[in-house]
This record gives structure tokens, C-alpha cells and sequence, in this order.
């Protein structure tokens, strides 16, 4: 019986390198690689070998005939992807890993960041090279969104950490947490003390509606929000309320991945959740939510749908919960001509309902699918209570708007449409990408086009806001190559002092700057408190709890 795939698919292609037969595709030099929902496997190829599943990080791989419940859809989604796809399953050509040939002396490197595209970075450099790593992060904890973006509910993905776990126990390896680049030290120092510098920084900000009541409270972005059940230390406790008069409709507006999973934690059973590593201030709100609606605000269309057909599947079979569609003439002729495998055929067999915005919520948990739809005010007495909505029509793939307008009552917006790059101070900017000016993962200086020596970034500081964690594996190669190419060239500046003076500049700047040491303290406290809980974890929920922890002995 041949594997399949399943729901937490992270891309990363860990599987398709190991797999005998050559079975499991798009592979990361296929060109649909960069655009895959996940990755399939051919039955009619697949020799049961199980070497895929051994090789998933997320737990992904399971033979076709142990699938159970809602995921037998998988066994299909595999199989037929090959119809569309058909593959003689012939060998690209062979690639072998590069390292840095000796001579070159003792390299030291600084990633910013320690999110899941620092973590396949310094993987691939402790791999490929002798050099010392340090990581640096602004908050005392590492993971980035792999601990602060990825879904309380899916413990899954959240597994990947586990394969970065050799990267903190590498003597090569040092961190400086609590430390700000920009603010406690800049790139200039960073250089000084190294001899390359790797931006792994993502995309920290919201993009924006500019609509006006956009800021009206109770309008959030869903970077506070996601912070918020994640116990992001810099996002508070009282973040997000659940409880206030009208909450029982929440509008959340896009319709990305990150909107499902927003509007997943919103309705899932606080139970469920309680099994979780989720912020204990976020499952107390929502045991003590009225929420019961969510409306999902996408402005273009079912075909255009942002969310990957495996999140989407998932939310379709959220225990307890009704999902509908706002009926459309357009959208139901969208759903009706849709071919057998592309997105607006995910949505057959679903309600289709006239929404009424202006009513109370029904009495269950629903998650209203309204397509063709976008905000144009946010309104409210001191406090956000409905969003006016604007019908669009789509010309080719752009929405716009019709002048047709009504009304959804609401407590609570979250704006879900996408992360923002920041500029990193002291780096060039794209501003039209929103990411730090990059050739192939070299800083450069887009006036000139030269690369600034020794300067690389990677993820989604370099190839904006998309993708889930498994893309960053393949995007650190890249950057980790031109790193090689520039070292085997003796392009790379010398610097100019130690690791040692590094360490005590970090110690002058940032005396509460946290270590290997602190960090695993703070490990042990979180999973100690977990389980007598029976979770995983118990997250720290601030940076003075974190500071602590990290302080406390044993
Ligand atoms: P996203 O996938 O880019 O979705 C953004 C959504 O916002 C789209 O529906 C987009 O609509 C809409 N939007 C953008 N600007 C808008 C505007 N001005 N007005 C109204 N709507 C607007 O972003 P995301 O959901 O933040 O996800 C980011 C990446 O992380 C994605 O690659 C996602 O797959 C990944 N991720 C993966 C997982 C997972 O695998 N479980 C979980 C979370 C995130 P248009 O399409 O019309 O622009």
C-alpha cells in the first residue's frame, strides 16, 4: 500500500531526498515547487518503503490505508494530483551538498533572527563549513513565527523545531537573546565582529487596509492577534476581547492561511485547545467567548482564494461548525464551472445562504464564507461595531469595487491581509517588495547594484511575506550558496575584532541579554509546567517571566 501526504505538509522536501523511487513531487527544481499548496506522492510509484515518513518533520506521511476520518481525502488529493501531473519519475541531475574547502581560517557568521529561516541557515552553515555561529534574536526566546506564528492546534508543524534542536547543541553555536539590531548594537558592529552578517528578520509588520476606523479599538491586526494566542511577549494579555457586547461576530478580513487559522482558534472547542502549548490568558478569553460567528472577507473571488486546499479542507471539518456561503450570482457560477481540481471546486457542496450582516448571529458556530467583498469603513462609537462592505467584481484577477455597499455588524475586526517587511537600520530597502535589498540572498546597494561584502538575508526579509516554514529550507540554500561562492572567492571582509570583544560588547549594551544556558532554563520551566498540565509546554507569557526563568537554577 503506497504513502500519501497529508494536512501539515511544510514543503520542506526533507521526504523527496530521501525517496528511493523518486516519487514525490513538485521537487524543490520542479517550477511548481514554488507554488505547491504540498508536496504529493505517485502510488503508482511509491514502493511502501516508508523512508518519506521517517525523513517528515511534521509527521506528514502515513500509508494510504492507515488514514483515518478526515484524512482519507489525502489518499485521493495524491493520486489525482499525478493525473494533471503525469511523471515518468526520472532522476534530475544529481546535486551534491557543497562545503567550504579548508584554508579559509576560522569564519565567524551572526544570523538576525532565530525563526525557522535562521534555523535552516545556520543547519546548512554548521553543515557546510567550520564556522562559528551566533544567533541573535530582540526576544529572550527563540523561534520566531515557528513559536509565535504557527497555530496553538498544530502541534505538527510546531515538530520542526525538534530538527533545529542539533543547531542549539552545536559548540559552534552561541546566542545573544533580548538584543536588539538596531537598537542595542547595528549592522556596523555586527560587521566589525564578523565576517558575515545573515538577516533572517521576516516581515514584522501588518500590511494596511487604509480605510477609515482602522485603528477604531476592537480592529486588530492579525500579527497582534496570532501574537496574542501564541504568547508573544510584546503583545498583552488583555490584547484581544472576546467577551464585550456584539462580539458574537468577528470579521476577519482576507482570506489567507493565516485568517483560517484565526478563524479556527476562534471557533474550535476551548477543550480541545486546553491540550495545547496556546496562551493561558487566550484559552481563558476563549472559554469565556460569545463568539459565534466568523465571516471571512475575501475581495476577490472563490478561484482566488488565498488559503492552501489542506488548511481549507481542515477548517471545512472543524468539529461543531457550520461553514456557508454568502450566495452570489458570481460566486455561484464560480463554484458551478469550477474544474474538478482547482480552488472554487474545494467550496462545492456547501451551503450557498443570503448573509444578512445586519442580524444577530444564528444560535450555533458558523464561519461565513462571503466572497466578492471588501471593507471600506470601519465605524463605531469609541469602539469598532460594524464594517461597511463594498461589493467588488473582478476584471481579469483585480477586484473592484461595484459602488454597492451594506453593512456587517461586528465587535471584533481582524485585519488578516498579509505581513509587511521592515527596514533593518543600517540596510537598504526595496520598498516596493518591502524587503532588504537582495541579488539571490547578497545585500546590495540598489543605487549601484553592488553587493555590500559580507551582508546576506534570507526568508521573508528576502523574498517577502509568503510561504510556509518548509520554503525557508530551499531559500537558505540559496543564501548559504552565494555565502560559499563569496568565501571560496576571499570576497569576504576580515573583521576587525573577536567573538570575545563581540560577547562583551553584547554584555556593556544588554546586561539582561540572554545565553544557551538561560534559554534552556526557560525550555525546562515551560515543559515542566506542561506537563502536570498534560501539554506540551506552558508558555512564559512576558519578558519578565521569560527573564526569570531564565535566571532560575535546575
Ligand atoms: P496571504 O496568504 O498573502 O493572504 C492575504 C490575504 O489578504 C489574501 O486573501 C488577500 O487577498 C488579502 N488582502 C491583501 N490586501 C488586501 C486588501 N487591501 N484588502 C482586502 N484584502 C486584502 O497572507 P497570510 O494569510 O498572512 O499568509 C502568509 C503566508 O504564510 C502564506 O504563504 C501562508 O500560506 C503562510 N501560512 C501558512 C500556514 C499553514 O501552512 N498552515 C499558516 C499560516 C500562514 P488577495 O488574494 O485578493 O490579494
Amino acid at each position: 500500500m503506497a504513502y500519501a501526504i497529508t494536512q501539515t505538509c511544510c514543503n520542506d522536501a526533507s521526504c523527496v531526498s530521501v525517496c528511493p523511487v523518486n516519487c514525490i513531487h513538485p521537487t524543490p527544481d520542479e517550477p511548481e515547487f514554488g507554488t505547491t499548496d504540498m508536496l504529493y506522492i505517485d502510488p503508482a510509484a511509491c514502493i511502501d518503503c516508508g523512508a518519506c515518513a521517517d525523513a517528515c518533520p511534521v509527521d506528514a506521511v502515513f500509508p494510504v490505508d492507515r488514514l483515518r476520518g478526515p484524512d482519507t481525502v489525502f489518499g485521493d488529493l495524491n493520486r489525482d494530483w499525478y493525473r494533471d501531473h503525469p511523471s515518468d519519475h526520472a532522476w534530475g541531475a544529481p546535486a551534491f551538498p557543497r562545503s567550504l574547502p579548508d584554508g579559509r581560517g576560522q569564519l565567524r557568521i551572526a544570523i538576525v533572527g532565530t525563526g525557522p529561516s535562521a534555523g535552516y541557515t545556520a543547519q546548512e552553515l554548521l553543515r557546510s563549513t567550520g564556522a562559528e555561529i551566533t544567533m541573535i534574536d530582540r526576544l529572550p526566546v527563540t523561534g520566531g513565527l515557528l513559536r509565535h506564528g504557527v497555530a496553538p492546534d498544530h502541534q505538527s508543524t510546531k515538530r520542526i523545531a525538534e530538527s533545529f534542536a542539533g543547531v542549539f547543541h552545536d559548540p559552534r553555536l552561541r546566542v545573544h537573546l533580548n538584543v536588539e539590531v538596531g537598537t542595542d548594537v547595528t549592522h556596523d558592529e555586527l560587521a566589525v565582529h564578523h565576517h558575515a552578517v545573515v538577516y533572517a528578520v521576516g516581515a514584522a509588520a501588518d500590511r494596511r487596509l487604509g480605510i477609515p476606523g482602522e485603528d477604531l479599538p476592537g480592529s486588530l491586526p492579525a500579527t497582534t492577534f496570532v501574537g496574542w494566542y501564541n504568547a508573544e511577549p510584546t503583545v498583552p494579555a488583555d490584547a484581544v476581547a472576546l467577551s464585550a457586547a456584539g462580539a458574537e461576530r468577528v470579521v476577519v478580513v482576507g482570506n489567507g492561511n493565516v485568517a483560517v487559522d484565526i478563524a479556527r482558534i476562534l471557533l474550535t472547542d476551548p477543550d480541545r485547545l486546553a491540550a495545547t502549548d496556546i496562551a493561558d490568558h487566550a484559552l481563558a478569553a476563549l472559554r469565556g467567548s460569545r463568539v459565534r460567528e466568523v465571516v471571512l472577507l475575501a475581495r476577490r473571488g472563490p478561484e482566488q482564494a488565498a488559503w492552501t486546499r489542506s488548511e481549507f479542507l481542515a477548517l471545512r471539518q472543524l468539529p461543531g461548525v457550520d461553514v456557508v456561503v454568502d450566495d452570489h450570482p458570481e460566486v455561484r457560477a464560480a463554484i458551478g464551472a469550477a474544474a474538478p481540481d482547482s480552488r472554487a471546486a474545494l467550496l462545492a457542496g456547501l451551503p450557498l445562504e443570503r448573509f444578512d450582516g445586519e442580524a444577530e448571529p444564528g444560535p450555533g458556530r458558523r464561519i461565513v464564507l462571503r466572497f466578492l467583498s471588501a471593507p471600506t469603513a470601519l465605524t463605531g462609537e469609541g469602539r469598532v461595531s460594524a464594517v461597511t462592505v463594498g461589493r467588488t467584481t473582478l476584471a481579469g484577477e483585480r477586484a473592484s469595487l461595484t459602488g454597492e455597499e451594506d453593512v456587517i455588524r461586528a465587535g471584533l475586526v481582524v485585519r488578516s491581509i498579509g505581513h509587511r517587511g521592515v527596514p533593518v537600520p543600517g540596510l537598504p530597502f526595496d520598498e516596493a517588495a518591502a524587503t532588504v535589498a537582495h541579488r539571490g540572498g547578497r545585500v546590495i546597494d540598489p543605487s549601484t547594484g553592488l553587493a555590500l561584502p559580507g551582508a546576506y538575508v534570507v526568508g521573508w526579509a528576502k523574498r517577502g511575506p509568503s510561504g510556509g516554514i518548509g520554503a525557508n529550507r530551499a531559500c537558505a540554500r540559496e543564501t548559504v550558496d552565494a555565502f560559499l561562492d563569496d568565501a571560496t572567492a576571499r570576497a569576504l571582509p576580515t573583521p576587525a575584532a573577536t567573538r570575545k570583544d563581540f560577547d562583551r560588547l553584547i554584555r556593556r549594551r544588554r546586561p539582561d541579554a540572554v545565553g544557551l544556558k538561560e534559554l534552556r532554563a526557560v525550555d525546562r520551566a515551560e515543559r515542566t509546567r506542561g506537563e502536570a498540565e498534560g501539554r506540551p509546554r506552558v508558555k512564559l507569557a512576558t519578558v519578565p517571566e521569560l527573564l526569570a526563568a531564565g535566571r532560575r537554577k535546575g
